[in-house]
């Protein structure tokens, strides 16, 4: 098969009591799994079953909305997994840091806008960090779409997103997705976040 799980970068109760290991195991062996699953179907027999996963982003446009909704949330998902991390969170490192403060003006107030993107995203959807040209931008988009996509609102490299789907919370936040929102800032791999703005263009 073109496409595989990747296995998750840590144990299943790495990311507690941020983000429980039941949610963990739900997430990442059912619905990634399922978006792996219904990607390969999706591409099998045409032209795209052997382009990589950042080809199949950058011509969206012109394919299914199987693959758009089943590649992105392959995409999606084995990025959220690398960007978070056990014994991460907190401020902000390296080139990183600089970027943010001089794009938010504090860590404090990218928090704020990055949670903001993240509450106010109706329904199902991800928030997002990403890198173009030099520059940050916050932004959010629905469903499993991401800012590879080439229908992306704000396209560039991500650095830095958070699934705000029910499944990714539901189980031990129920309704607040806030709550998970600021939950989440415990859990980034900064040291990845680095590296994916280092190799941003
Ligand atoms: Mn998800």
């Amino acid at each position: 098969m073109a496409f595989t799980l990747p296995s998750l970068p840590y144990a299943l109760n790495a990311l507690e009591p941020h983000i429980d290991a039941r949610t963990m195991e739900i997430h990442h062996g059912k619905h990634h799994n399922a978006y792996v699953t219904n990607l390969n179907a999706a591409v099998q027999g045409t032209e795209w079953e052997n382009k990589s996963l950042e080809e199949i982003m950058a011509n969206i446009s012109k394919l299914s909305a199987a693959v758009r909704n089943n590649g992105g949330g392959h995409w999606n998902h084995s990025f959220f997994w690398q960007i978070m991390g056990p014994n991460a969170g907190g401020a902000p490192t390296g080139a990183v840091a600089e970027a943010i403060n001089s794009t938010f003006g504090s860590y404090d107030k990218f928090k704020e806008e990055f949670s903001k993107a993240g509450v106010t995203r109706f329904g199902s959807g991800w928030a997002w960090l990403t890198a173009a040209g030099g520059k940050l931008t916050i932004s959010s988009t629905a469903n499993q779409d991401n800012p590879l996509m080439d229908i992306a609102e704000v396209k560039g490299t991500p650095i830095l997103g958070v699934d705000v789907w029910e499944h990714a919370y539901y189980l031990n936040y129920q309704n607040r997705r806030p709550d998970y929102l600021a939950a989440f800032y415990n859990v980034i791999n900064w040291d990845e976040v680095n590296k994916r703005l280092a190799a941003a263009k």
